[in-house]
Formats: C-alpha cells, structure tokens, sequence
C-alpha cells in the first residue's frame, strides 16, 4: 500500500521549502519532492549576485528561527550588499537541514486524482497518496526559446538557464539577447570569463536582424515583457569551430 499524508510539496526551492515548513509546523504529514535549491545550484551563473538585500532574502519557518540574520551569525557569512549567490544557496541549505530535514530529491512525473485523493507518481515508479499538493515547481519550465532558434543546431544557441560556470566561452564571440538586468549581469559575468560579449535588446531591431539572418552565426530571441531579462541566448561567431563543425 502507497504511504498516504496530509500534504505533498512539489518543489525543494525556497518558496517549496518554507512552505512545509509551516505545514510541519502544523503538525501534518508533509512529503516534499525536488532537489534542494536546484534553480540557484544548477540554472544560475557562478559569480552571480542578488538582486535582493539580505533583510529582504529570508526564507519562513513559523517559529522564525531560520533567518538569514540567524544564518549569519551561525555561519560567519556576511550580511552585506549585494550578496553572492553561493551565500544564499548555503543559507537555503543550512535552512533546509534545520527547517525541512526530510526532502525526497526524486522528482514527480505525474499526479492523478483518485478517489478523492491526489496519487502522486515519482520518476523511480514508487507511488504516495496526499490529501493536497502544494506545486512549487519555479519559473525553470517557462524558460523561451522561440523561433528561429530552435531551429538552429542546439550547440549553437542557448538559454540562460542552461549555465552554470562560462568558462567554456573563453575566447569566444558571445551576443546575448535581452536587455534587462540580467542581461546586463550575463554579459558582465561572460566578459570576466574571457569571453567577447556583444548584448542586443529590443533597441537594436536591425542588429537582432541581421544576425537571425545568419550573416553572421547569431542568435536572437524575443522577450516577453512578463519574462523579460531572464532570456538570452548565445551563439559562437562564424569561425568557431562549433559552427564549422
Ligand atoms: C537569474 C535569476 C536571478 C534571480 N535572483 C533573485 C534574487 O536575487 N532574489 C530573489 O528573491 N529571487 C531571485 N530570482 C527568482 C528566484 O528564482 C525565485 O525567487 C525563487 O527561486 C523561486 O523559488 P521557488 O521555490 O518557487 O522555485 P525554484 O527555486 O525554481 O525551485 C523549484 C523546485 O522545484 C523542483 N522541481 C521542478 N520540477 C519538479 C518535479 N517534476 N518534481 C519534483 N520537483 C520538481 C526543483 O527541483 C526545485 O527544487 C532569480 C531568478 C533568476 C532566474
């Protein structure tokens, strides 16, 4: 027989986390599912900073003893600004060893109702029943990448949250597309990595043009204003050996 709770939370990220931490806090069988902090570990530059001040970057526990102030003091990290990200995944890991010590990092694929109950299926195949899922899955499935670029080779372009570390664009010829504060910090982070860096916006309609055109080996992507800043994309120039390739 599946093993039943009060609350299933999709998600091990900060909203997914101080989530069941209320609802242990409740006293409720909660299960939660996802990999800790995965967003900002996995889909996030190294290098990159936030754009939140620490007093503005707490995770909730319902007893507020899992603070970023009480980090702090805890772990010596700084409370200055702008913080680094690796500060703020070691505060949600910190966090959540304290607040949620049990997350299952396997991820759901599939959730069903089912005689008034929600049967949730994981991707190893187990299967767990809950009165109620809380779905605190992020902004990672809303990444855009529209045409033409999924056209292209998928070597040749990519989108922001595909990076963790730039060092592999050293030497390189890299447009990003966007203009937002990301952008600007992408562009600044690829520069630092020795990367030759171009950024395009919506001001520079011909420039964007011309390199869909593939005048030159290029990327563009458009930006939907609700997502706007989150989206680049790169591709190396022509004579890189990935576009020879
Ligand atoms: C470049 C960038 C910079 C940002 N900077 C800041 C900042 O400075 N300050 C700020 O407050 N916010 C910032 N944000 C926003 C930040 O992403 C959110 O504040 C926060 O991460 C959202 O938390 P979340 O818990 O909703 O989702 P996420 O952190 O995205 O976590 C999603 C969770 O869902 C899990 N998951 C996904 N699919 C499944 C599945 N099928 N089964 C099980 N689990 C699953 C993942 O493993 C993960 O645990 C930034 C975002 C980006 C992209």
């Amino acid at each position: 027989m599946s093993p039943v709770f009060d609350v299933v939370v999709v998600g091990a990220g900060p909203y997914g986390l101080s989530t069941a931490a209320h609802l242990l806090g409740r006293g409720l069988r909660v299960a939660v599912f996802g990999r800790t902090l995965e967003m900002w570990r996995e889909h996030m530059p190294n290098g990159m900073l936030l754009r939140s001040h620490w007093w503005a970057t707490n995770l909730s526990d319902p007893r507020r003893e899992y603070g970023f102030e009480q980090f702090a003091k805890d772990s010596g990290h700084e409370r200055g600004y702008p913080l680094p990200i690796q500060t703020f995944i070691d505060y949600g890991l910190w966090f959540q060893q304290r607040a949620v010590p049990e997350v299952d990092e396997t991820y759901v694929s599939s959730i069903e109702r089912r005689d008034g109950r929600f049967l949730i299926t994981l991707e190893d195949g187990r299967e767990v029943e809950s009165q109620a899922v809380v779905m605190a899955i992020g902004v990672y499935y809303y990444a855009n990448r529209p045409d033409p670029f999924t056209r292209l080779p998928a070597k040749l372009f990519s989108h922001s949250s595909d990076h963790r570390d730039f060092g592999r664009f050293k030497g390189r010829d890299v447009v990003v597309i966007g203009g937002g504060q990301s952008a600007i910090e992408y562009a600044a982070l690829l520069h630092e990595a020795g990367a030759a860096v171009e950024v395009a916006g919506r001001e520079h309609r011909a420039r964007l043009d011309q390199l869909a055109m593939g005048s030159e080996a290029l990327v563009v992507l458009s930006v939907p204003r609700s997502v706007e800043g989150l989206v680049q994309c790169h591709l190396p120039l022509r004579g890189d050996p990935l576009v020879e390739a």
